[in-house]
């Protein structure tokens, strides 16, 4: 059963690659019946299917940097005007650039919403590389594993689907994940200031169980939007 949200709420996952914004977003979109909004998803897509946007972002999303506002603002923007967004989303990657944040408050006031709660979850640099090096997910179901800390329980099968195709993120190596680790302190750790200075801000320890930090989110959720 999901919880119900009396207003359209929209919540910003901050935090390192390997954090667990992508884990997290799916789980309250499931409980509050929110849509996940990830531009690393929406750019993913766009590689795979080629599009003008897709092949500008391809090799900048192999080396780990950061993919230009323009582009990123663009495809935010028409997935934005969908109309399933309504009830809410989480953004789960973005703004990760101050001129993304800037570019959201705009778009939100336009439509006469804000910010309800922008998350930071707080994680060790170290332990993310070990994160993001090991991470696989089900091709069918996108469940999500690790090779050493989570692993199937029947080899090559998906505990969640039963599907036995699972994928790897061409970005999920170590090396790509130190520079996408030095983007995020320089270009998106700064935004948490941003939204402190909005009084949005909240921040959860990472470092525990899936559950632990799904059960904090959730009071976060309901407080800020009930
Ligand atoms: P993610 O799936 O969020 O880890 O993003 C994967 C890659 O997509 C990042 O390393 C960036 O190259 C690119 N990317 C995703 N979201 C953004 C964003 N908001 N701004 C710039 N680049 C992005």
């Amino acid at each position: 059963m999901g919880d119900v949200l009396t207003s359209p709420a929209v919540l910003i996952l901050l935090g390192p690659p390997g954090a667990g914004k992508g884990t997290q977003a799916r789980m309250l979109e499931e409980r509050f019946g929110l849509v996940q909004l990830s531009t690393g998803d929406l750019l993913r897509a766009a590689v795979a299917e080629g599009t003008p946007a897709g092949l500008a972002a391809k090799s900048v999303m192999e080396s780990g940097g950061l993919v230009s506002d323009e582009i990123v603002l663009a495809i935010l923007k028409d997935r934005m005007a969908m109309p399933d967004v309504k009830a809410g989303v989480i953004l789960d990657g973005f703004p990760r650039t101050a001129g993304q944040a800037a570019a959201l408050d705009q778009l939100l006031d336009a439509a006469g919403q804000k910010v309800s709660a922008a998350i930071s979850l707080e994680v060790d640099d170290e332990a993310m590389i070990d994160r993001v090096a090991g991470r696989f997910t089900c091709a069918n179901c996108g469940e999500g594993y690790h090779d050493t800390h989570k692993t199937t329980a029947k080899a090559g099968t998906c505990d969640k689907c039963g599907g036995s195709e699972f994928k790897r993120r061409a970005d999920d190596n170590a090396e790509t994940a130190r520079e996408r680790l030095r983007a995020y302190h320089a270009d998106t750790a700064p935004l948490i200031a941003h939204y402190d200075k909005l009084g949005v801000l909240q921040t959860v320890d990472a470092m525990g169980s899936i559950e632990a930090i799904a059960s904090a989110l959730r009071t976060i959720v309901n407080r800020a939007t009930g």
